[in-house]
């Protein structure tokens, strides 16, 4: 049977771009389809746009700090408007370099929201993006399914007069009072980005400590770092409701206590996007939360649908997705997939400081074995003279048996930088003695890993 195109892929975010271009390259007819935007949740409403945030929060720390440097700066006053004014003309610049690596790569584009008519056959209606636009449908040969995922709401009274990530990066203006509910990776990004603009956040999680599977030493230091950003934190606490009294907002907190603000912030996780994909007119599976079943290999029970990133709702990373879309791209037009190491993918929250962490935390490689620990908690160089409280933590966990480090952690300045390197070592498999043969870099923090040279102490048996 002769098919419109070899490939097409649902969603132009970064793993569907990825397996599209890949594809093209190998030589497949491919077409993408894209409803929303170029470039999806990363490019948009994500990772870009947050790092800008963070970028633009951190400006007044420098500004105070310099003072014990010599300096007589004085911050003055941030312009929010004009801020997202230029983060949107990068994000727009962003938008069009993928729409041009993907016409470069000989890729079809097509504008609207795609719906499964059959396992080969999809209608592409008209959408936010493309709302004139007529409809179509395409047939194709193989399809992937990387249409992402969406913030999702708690089902309280009053969840609508809540924003998610997808409309705080388009306020019109910065809230002088904020809430922020869930103690994940958006919720204590965007407490750090609005406190260090000025803004007076409360963060409110249900776990004792924020940031739940990370090592309990980050979750520790991070606790303590939000209390100096001046953040009110309340941790073990969940909302109820929310009421609206003109403009402020009341959230009710399960402990009768409550916190009146001009804006809240939901940020209790993403589910996947696979409303209206017509997933109903295939075989293909989903679970409860509707993440899209799949095998090693991305394979959906529909034997040439595939889907790949946060639709399958693994690790919800960029560069994980990035990964899938390259692999499956290559598994099916190419000679040979390339080899990734997916168990010590790293990670990293943009908080001020950041942190970062790769391989096993202190708890999951205690409860395998012995590991050793080493630990290092310092203040680093720039806030001696600069006079701020901060202080980095560093941790290598090492198996005692046979003294490769399966785990490294940073919270403190540049620890995202830093453990992108620690990640190969890690991957790499290499032993605390590669560690310790290593010269520093002095005067660095970075140094840190190559000098612990004493056990803290010895987790597990
Ligand atoms: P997370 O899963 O990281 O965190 C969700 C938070 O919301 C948790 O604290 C969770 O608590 C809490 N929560 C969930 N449901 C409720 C509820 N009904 N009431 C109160 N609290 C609730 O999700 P995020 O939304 O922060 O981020 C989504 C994903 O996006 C992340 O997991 C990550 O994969 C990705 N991401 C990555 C970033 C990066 O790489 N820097 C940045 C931003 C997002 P509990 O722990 O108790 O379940």
């Amino acid at each position: 049977m002769s098919y419109d195109t070899d490939l097409l892929v649902i969603g132009a975010g970064s793993g569907g771009v990825r397996c599209a271009r890949i594809a093209a390259s190998h030589g497949a007819r491919v077409a993408v389809v894209e409803g929303r935007h170029w470039g999806g949740t990363c490019v948009n409403l994500g990772c870009v746009p947050k790092k800008l945030l963070v970028q633009a929060s951190e400006y007044a720390d420098f500004v105070q700090d310099s003072h014990g440097f010599g300096w007589d700066t004085q911050a003055g006053h941030h312009d929010w408007p004009a801020f997202i004014a230029s983060k949107d003309r990068e994000i727009s610049r962003l938008n069009g370099i993928y729409v041009s690596m993907l016409e470069k790569a000989g890729v079809r584009l097509l504008t609207g929201h795609a719906r499964f008519i059959d396992a080969h056959t999809v209608t592409v209606a008209p959408s936010e993006l493309a709302p004139e636009a007529e409809p179509v449908t395409l047939t194709a040969e193989k399809i992937v399914i990387a249409t992402g995922g969406v913030p999702v709401r708690p089902q309280i009274e009053g969840a609508e007069f809540a924003l998610t990530s997808d409309e705080v990066f388009h306020l019109k203006e910065r809230p002088q009072r904020l809430c922020i509910v869930g103690g994940g990776y958006i919720g204590v990004e965007f407490a750090g980005i609005f406190a260090g603009l000025g803004s007076d956040v409360t963060l409110v999680y249900r776990q004792p400590l924020p940031l739940r599977g990370f090592d309990e030493d980050l979750r520790n230091a991070l606790a303590e770092g939000i209390e100096q950003r001046g953040i009110r934190q309340l941790a073990g606490h969940e909302p109820t409701r929310i009421t609206r009294n003109g403009k402020e907002l009341t959230v009710h907190l399960e402990n009768g206590e409550s916190v009146i603000v001009d804006q809240v912030i939901f940020a209790t996780g993403r589910v996947p996007k696979t409303a209206g994909l017509g997933l109903e007119k295939t075989r293909i599976r989903t679970t409860g939360n509707g993440r899209i079943m799949v095998n090693a290999h991305h394979e959906t029970d529909e034997p040439d649908v595939f889907a790949i990133g946060d639709v399958t709702d693994r690790i919800n990373l960029t560069p994980v997705a990035i990964a899938e879309g390259h692999i499956l791209a290559d598994r099916l037009y190419g000679n040979h997939a390339r080899d990734w190491s997916f168990d010590t993918t790293p990670k990293a929250v943009f908080f001020t400081p950041p942190l970062a962490s790769v391989g096993l935390t202190e708890e999951e490689a205690a409860a395998k074995g012995a590991a050793d620990i080493y630990l290092s908690k310092f203040r680093p160089m720039r806030h001696t003279i600069g006079g701020r409280e901060r202080r980095t933590l560093m941790k290598l966990v090492v198996d005692q048996a046979s003294q490769k480090v399966i785990g490294a952690h940073i919270y403190g300045e540049d620890a995202p930088e830093m453990m992108q390197a620690l990640a190969i070592a890690v991957t790499a498999g290499l032993r605390k003695n590669d560690f310790d043969r290593t010269i520093g870099i002095h005067p660095t923090s970075a140094e840190e890993f190559v000098t612990m040279r004493t056990r803290t102490r010895v987790s597990g048996h």
